[in-house]
């Protein structure tokens, strides 16, 4: 069986766990690893900070809380995106207003944002699905008009560029995922990125239980103390250390997803050709990380026949995103403003094919002969 993910795993990880645990004798959070991964998502992306979480869904929350987000604000974002997304705003009583998607990139169409936009709206939420950027020249110029906050849903863009700039560090706030699934990991966890430094204090406070310790050890207060309201936001030395692992080795992580990446668009480029698919696109000014190798089929009922046949033979892929603004929680918080022309059509043709660290040539090249077999039946 060639499942749809394994979670990355170097090799180096249990070496600085090791470190943590029986060297630096310091496994509670912002012990030296959380440091170093911080430092590292730093420099790689040019954020003035980055903060170590314990998941992207808390920092979306801390974003929120940043952001001021109070009851009965509205704050526009995709449908097709992933629960937490939303789940950071409702929590603070606000209400998601769902936007339909650009089909070409599965992320929210930036042309239909500003009629969406009402005197409650106070954030803008771009999800960059698959690590490909959205079209942030016109959302930040949205947000300004708009006096907006702008939190980049970037859970899966690290490693990504959009016209030369990190993906997380364009908004006000941006969000990283740790998690299994993700490009590099820490189990669960995640990242803030704060491109303000006037909004660093606040963040540092609200991540540890409302008080002002940060400050303390870096020395700058004699004693620390409860100054705000906040939450415990902070991961333990050892995620850290296992995630510093395979920072360390990021390049080789990348260059190994996507040759995976590249490997399946070029085989499958023939049955695009023939129209019988639809393949990433991936839009000028942009780059990616090969987070993720996905597929359109024709329609709902033809993805299901070939995920059935896929795994018939051994390959497991799977279908993504059920729409936000179909399921329960969705209906009873949020809205969807005007048609949702894509956003439902698109998510049921999508389907994703294994891809993660590790991932053998013979198997893509299977994958790929598997999928051209189905259409030439
Ligand atoms: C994975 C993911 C999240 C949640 O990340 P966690 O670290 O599991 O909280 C949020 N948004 C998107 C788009 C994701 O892909």
């Amino acid at each position: 069986m060639i499942g749809f993910n394994v979670p990355p795993y170097i090799g180096t990880e249990m070496k600085y766990i090791e470190e943590a645990v029986a060297k630096n004798h310091k496994i509670c959070g912002d012990g030296p690893f959380t440091k170093r991964c911080n430092a590292w998502l730093e420099k790689k992306t040019g954020t003035a900070k980055a903060l170590l979480t314990t998941s992207c869904t808390h920092a979306t929350e801390m974003a929120a809380l940043l952001a001021d987000i109070k009851e009965g604000d509205e704050i526009i974002m995709p449908s097709y995106t992933f629960v937490s997304t939303a789940d950071a705003f409702v929590l603070r009583g606000a209400v998601p207003v769902f936007v339909d998607i650009r089909p070409d990139t599965m992320n929210i169409d930036e042309t239909k944002i500003e009629e969406a936009i009402t005197e409650k709206t106070k954030a803008i939420v771009p999800v960059h699905y698959a690590g490909v950027s959205c079209e942030m020249d016109k959302i930040m110029e949205l947000a300004e008009k708009y006096h907006l906050t702008v939190i980049e849903d970037a859970a899966q863009g690290i490693m990504s560029t959009y016209k030369g700039r990190a993906l997380g560090t364009i908004g006000d706030y941006g969000c990283f995922s740790f998690h299994e699934t993700k490009n590099y990991s820490m189990g669960e966890g995640g990242a803030l990125l704060i491109r303000d430094p006037k909004n660093v204090e606040r963040a540092e406070i609200i991540r540890e239980k409302g008080t002002n310790r940060a400050k303390f050890f870096r020395g700058q207060i004699d004693k620390y103390t409860w100054v705000d309201a906040g939450s415990s936001y902070l991961p333990g030395d050892m995620n850290a250390a296992y995630l510093m692992a395979q920072l360390d080795a990021a390049d080789v992580i990348f260059e190994d997803r996507m040759r995976s990446w590249n490997l399946y668009k070029e085989l499958l480029t023939p049955l695009a050709e023939e129209e019988k698919v639809e393949l990433p696109h991936i839009p000028e000014g942009c780059t990616h990380n090969a987070h993720m190798f996905y597929m359109k089929a024709k329609n709902l009922e033809e993805r299901t026949k070939l995920i059935d046949y896929l795994k018939e033979n051994g390959v497991q892929a799977v279908f993504h995103y059920i729409p936000l603004h179909t399921a329960p929680a969705g209906q009873r918080f949020g809205r969807f403003h005007g048609e949702d022309v894509y956003t439902t059509k698109e998510s049921e043709r999508l389907m994703r094919l294994p891809m993660y660290y590790g991932l053998k040539e013979e198997e893509v090249r299977y994958v790929a002969s598997k999928i051209i077999e189905f259409y030439s039946r």
